[in-house]
């Protein structure tokens, strides 16, 4: 029988197990990544292991996420990693040459490697054939000292592409079809890999584009064939003697298969608070637009840039939206200003920012109060944007320039404009000075610390009987930004876990952390899909520092569970999901955890309304004693404990 990409990639970075559906495997990561807003995290984890250098082909740290500097937090922040990057053999980027996911494709992502990123949309890499999966902080540690990267082996879902797209309808509509047909749970334990004819008509950006916001379906990640156009791609960034074909065997099997006719795509939208609630933009067309977003790394690739420039022709936009472009990199900014596009854009009236995350993690460009706001970014999650009260649509960024122009939600087809025709440049301008490599003297690098960097916070071994209050019930696709909220007044604080914690559940709960801690030993209760979204391992953190011991749900986001494991929070998941109900905020619980086996089932006593119901762990049994010590972490102090 023959191979998937899939297999095909993993077959080469298998470390620990085999290649069996549902069972554990452990990989090798040829290629790390990190950004400032998780690396303070993953960089103290990976300080205290005590090496001298990371053992990885390849790490690159970038500076991307938190850019506001009205105080020292973030400045602090950028600093120590800066130290960290020179003395451990690290790249690092220099603050505002881009947003991490799009410098990794266009720099060093590789066909046929793999990258752990301690970032969600790390996935992005898979437009290029790469085996790239988002990992919390700690897991993107362990993958620097040269630790496998542990996951479950998942299922394979082809989703074949034929036909092409329409002029005015782009990349981003293929992945909102994609998350229309199978939603924000539909990718748990998969991997996407694309194939078809369909496939070539696509462009490396417009591949990661589709791989990038194949995070919101809840995959492991998402990967298409590595091709003469992506030859044609690193040829374009200097890299061509690294470019290796890759393919699926013309008998390879998979798990799933879903068919998509790009010629019948028309151009879609995500309405507010999930990235599945997705309809024809012509059934919202007419919808009064009060700000316009382009950008972030999903969508801001010079292709994209190109378009919106193609749409606002330098034509005012309308007098009711404030609209502000984030591009994607330091490249495409010189190249888009080399091609006349942001004279266009400028002289439409759209505010420029400089090539980072910026608005699209709420550190910037919030809109008004009730306003509505068209994002080409990945994610409209509640608040995201920073304004908890507005509505969030995700779009191309050809609606949004659209969009822009008539002041009202628009299809960019009922504008009769010229098609829009883009050649990507056969050579980009080499723009590689933006990255600062490791010192040659390592041993003469201080780490300097600011007061805005506390420690990690030391977690305590489980008890053999947990009992405690519910501190929260939630509902279902529960996300990390409810958890551990984004916006400009909290990502600088996501290095003082003390400070942060103040801030857990705040969109949905503001009184959650003082009742957390008064509570002492507390449980979370939720529905299905629990903390989807980023990587942010402060989404478990915070929780556990609080004393919250366990979250019992109908089911958890991968990434989330991972960082659960690492972090020592036990998850439960209801065995019969009606029993959801039988549990309300502030019945006080009892769970017997001391001979946890994975597998197999538990009786949780409600003691308040004298109820036992049955739940298990969706670990597997190393996980289960990984969290039973108060995390992996502490596992791998202990195991170094041993070995001395
Ligand atoms: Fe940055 Fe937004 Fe991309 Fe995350 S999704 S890496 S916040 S641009």
């Amino acid at each position: 029988m023959g191979l998937t990409i899939v297999e095909k990639l993993i077959v080469t970075a298998l470390v620990d197990g085999e290649m069996i559906k549902g069972q554990r495997i452990g990989i090798r990561a040829d290629q790390t990544l990190s950004h400032d807003l998780n690396g303070v995290m993953a960089y103290l984890a990976f300080e205290a292991m005590g090496l001298e250098k990371v053992k990885t082909e390849l790490s690159v740290h970038y500076t991307d996420h938190n850019m506001t500097q009205a105080d020292y937090k973030n400045s602090d922040d950028h600093r120590y990693q800066q130290d960290i990057a020179a003395k451990f053999g690290i790249i690092a980027s220099r603050p505002g040459s881009g947003i991490c996911h799009s410098l990794h494709l266009e720099h060093f992502a590789v066909p046929g490697k793999t990258l752990i990123g301690c970032d969600s949309h790390t996935v992005a890499a898979g437009g290029v054939g790469m085996l790239s999966i988002g990992s919390g902080g700690f897991d993107a540690a362990m993958s620097m000292a040269g630790e496998p990267f542990y996951l479950t082996m998942p299922k394979i879902v082809n989703v074949y592409l034929t036909g092409k797209l329409q002029p005015f309808v782009s990349a981003k509509n293929i992945i909102l079809e994609v998350l229309r047909r199978i939603s924000v749970k539909g990718g748990v334990g998969k991997i996407l890999e694309y194939s078809g004819p369909g496939v070539a008509t696509l462009d490396v950006a417009e591949r990661s584009t589709i791989t990038n916001m194949g995070a919101e379906t809840g995959a492991t990640t998402s990967v298409f064939p590595s091709d003469e156009i992506t030859k044609q791609w690193m040829y374009a960034y200097g890299r061509e003697e690294q470019w290796v074909p890759l393919a699926a065997d013309e008998d390879a099997v998979y798990d799933e298969v879903i068919t998509i006719d790009l010629s019948l795509l028309e151009p879609l939208i995500a309405l507010p608070h999930q990235p599945d609630k997705v309809v024809p933009v012509s059934e919202v067309a007419g919808t009064s637009v009060d700000q316009v977003m382009f950008g972030s790394c999903t969508n801001t690739s010079l292709r994209d840039v190109m378009s919106m420039a193609h749409i606002l022709g330098g034509k005012p936009i309308h007098h009711n939206v404030d609209a502000g472009l984030y591009p994607s990199s330091r490249t495409v900014v010189r190249e888009s200003i080399a091609r006349g596009a942001y004279d266009k854009i400028l002289a439409s009236g759209v505010r420029i920012f400089e090539p980072i995350c910026g608005g699209c993690n709420g550190s910037g460009f919030a809109p008004q109060s009730n306003g509505v706001s068209l994002r080409t970014t990945p994610r409209n999650f509640l608040g995201r944007c920073g304004t908890a009260s507005a509505d969030t649509c995700l779009v191309s960024p050809e609606v949004a320039a659209a969009s822009a122009l008539t002041g009202v939600i628009t299809d960019p087809r009922e504008l009769n404009l010229s098609p829009f025709v883009y050649e990507m440049p056969e050579k980009f301008i080499d723009d590689t000075d933006m990255f600062m490599y490791p010192s040659s003297e390592p041993e003469n690098i201080g780490i300097r610390r600011g007061p805005n960097i506390k420690p990690i916070p030391e977690m305590s071994a489980m008890d053999d009987i947990t009992s405690g209050e519910v501190v929260l019930k939630a509902g279902d696709n529960i996300t990390t930004d409810h958890i551990c909220p984004a916006g400009a007044l909290y990502l600088p604080i996501r290095s003082n876990i003390p400070e942060i914690s103040n801030h857990a559940f705040k969109v949905l709960d503001e009184s959650f952390a003082e009742r957390a801690r008064q509570a002492g030993n507390g449980f979370i209760v939720a529905g299905s899909n629990y903390a989807q979204g980023s990587s942010r391992e402060q989404a478990v953190i915070v929780p556990r520092y609080l004393g919250i011991k366990a979250v019992i749900t109908k089911g958890f986001a991968r990434l989330h569970l991972a960082n659960m494991v690492n972090w020592g929070l036990l998850p439960l998941i209801f065995v019969n999901e009606s029993d959801y109900d039988n549990i309300n905020q502030g019945d006080q619980l009892t769970l017997d955890t001391a001979n946890l086996q994975a597998g197999q089932q538990y009786i949780l006593k409600n003691e308040t309304k004298k109820l036992e119901i049955p739940v298990t762990t969706p670990l597997c049994q190393a996980d289960i004693d990984a969290v039973k010590v108060g995390g992996r972490i502490n596992w791998v102090k202990n195991k170094n404990k041993k070995s001395k």
